[in-house]
């Protein structure tokens, strides 16, 4: 899936705007950006599905909770 922004780069991160895929380069590419970006990234962790691990709770890996997946 490539960038929203540029269209450019295919290795992308859904921390965009609604979870819009995002390449590093236009994620990080001002400090408002790079704002933006954190506070989506750390959205995503506070409401992920949590499992408990022996190393403690930790966020649910996303490939594990949609069926032909695993
Ligand atoms: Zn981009």
């Amino acid at each position: 899936m490539s960038c929203y922004r540029c269209g450019e780069h295919q290795e992308t991160r859904p921390y965009g705007p609604g979870g819009a895929l995002v390449c590093v380069w236009c994620a990080t590419s001002t400090a408002k950006d790079e704002s933006a970006t954190r506070a989506a990234f750390g959205a995503r962790l506070t409401n992920a599905p949590q499992v408990l691990t022996e190393a403690g709770p930790q966020a649910m890996p996303q490939n594990l909770t949609r069926p032909g997946r695993n």
